[in-house]
């Protein structure tokens, strides 16, 4: 089996797993509890929270959620909350994961006026999200790195911008394509486990300690009140393990797009998607006259995994290849292969021969 769907999920890595095993083992205890077990299960979650401030370079809080899609919502909605009897303007882009652009359609329902950019229409995008900025602008939620082709927003730069333009307009960042891979900047960041080799059912929203939240849920008063309900110890020592496993030389990715690349630039009827100076695990080209459907099923029959676009869209179109200029006749043959530091350069060769081969017998 060759794996090359890792902007979807990642497969867990054995710290995680071993890291979970003996939390569940030996430190189950609820982290509220007052005695000895509590305390332990109170010190695992201190000690992940440190660990994931450090990879991102930050002092601040870490609340723990069951994935990105709640901590996109918590910040979304808990930001526009907070923050909207000083003005009712949001900026965001087109090429957000559904779980900030579902959460922006509610706000526009409820009267916020929500711009949306599309970076087709931007040849500097972070300067095109900074102009968006106003002294009414209460929010500015973009992604550090867009899950379907690997286009990066600098998120210094808009950071930087933003706060220079407006100190009290709040920025949040999707950062789950970016966490481990860039330097992400925001007031919040969303963080998701499962795109780093740790499980499924655990993310993280970065919060800095001047950036006021409503709640959501309400509960039992843990994490702050902000994210009530009994805090998830053996995930966390599990998120933990996988940061620590995470290399921080990437270059892994680097020579396995310029592999990947190469033989695309030799094969007929390719076009690259991705943008150049894109993320590099993440490659998004089209078969012309292939749909992806079936080029993905008989990439499948031969044991190689890659995926069609957004594995979140499941099968409903996306509006995001449009706002990055991307055709639909490209957008229905296009083809995203995201890499791990598991990958080799003999799987992008095993691909790349199964492409021409597929190419051979479906392009038209
Ligand atoms: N944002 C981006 C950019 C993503 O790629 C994803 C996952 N596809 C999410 C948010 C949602 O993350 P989760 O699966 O942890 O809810």
């Amino acid at each position: 089996m060759i794996y090359f769907d890792n902007a979807a999920t990642t497969k867990p890595c054995p710290e995680a797993a071993e890291a979970a095993v003996i939390c569940a083992s030996d430190r189950f205890g609820n982290p509220s509890s007052l005695h000895h077990m509590g305390v332990e299960a109170e010190k695992t979650l201190a000690s992940a929270k440190r660990t994931i401030l450090d990879r991102l370079g930050k002092e601040g809080e870490i609340l723990f959620t069951s994935g990105a899609t709640e901590s996109n919502n918590m910040a979304v909605f808990g930001i526009a909350e907070a923050l909207k009897r000083r003005g009712n303007r949001i900026v965001t882009t087109a090429v957000e994961h559904p779980s900030v652009s579902a959460p922006m359609k509610k706000l526009s329902e409820r009267g916020f006026e929500v711009v949306s950019l599309k970076p087709k229409e931007h040849g500097d995008f972070e300067r095109a999200i900074i102009d968006a900025v106003d002294e009414k602008t209460v929010l500015v939620s973009f992604m550090a790195v867009n899950n379907e082709t690997g286009f990066i927003i600098d998120t210094k730069t808009v950071y930087g911008g933003v706060k220079r333009k407006n100190p009290s307009c709040a920025v949040h960042v999707d950062g789950v394509q970016g966490f481990c891979k860039l330097p992400l900047y925001g007031d919040t960041v969303s963080l998701s486990g499962h795109k780093i080799h740790c499980f499924k059912g655990i993310g993280a929203l970065y919060k800095n300690k001047d950036t006021r939240l409503i709640p959501l849920s309400f509960g039992g008063g843990q994490q702050g009140g902000l994210r009530p309900g009994t805090e998830p110890v053996e995930l966390a020592a599990a998120f933990e393990a996988a940061v620590k496993a995470y290399p921080e030389n990437l270059t892994i990715f680097s020579s396995l797009r310029h592999r990947l690349t190469g033989h695309l630039e030799r094969l007929n009827r390719i076009i690259i998607n991705s943008p150049e100076n894109g993320i590099d695990n993440i490659l998004n080209f089209s078969v012309l006259g292939a749909r992806s459907e079936i080029m993905l099923h008989f990439l499948e029959e031969k044991g190689i995994y890659v995926s069609s676009g957004s594995a979140c869209s499941k099968g409903k179109i996306s509006p995001v290849p449009e706002a990055f200029g991307i055709s639909h006749e490209r957008a229905d043959s296009a083809l995203r292969v995201s890499f791990s530091r598991y990958n080799t350069e003999k799987e992008v060769d095993i691909l790349a021969e199964a492409l021409e081969e597929g190419i051979k017998r479906f392009a038209r």
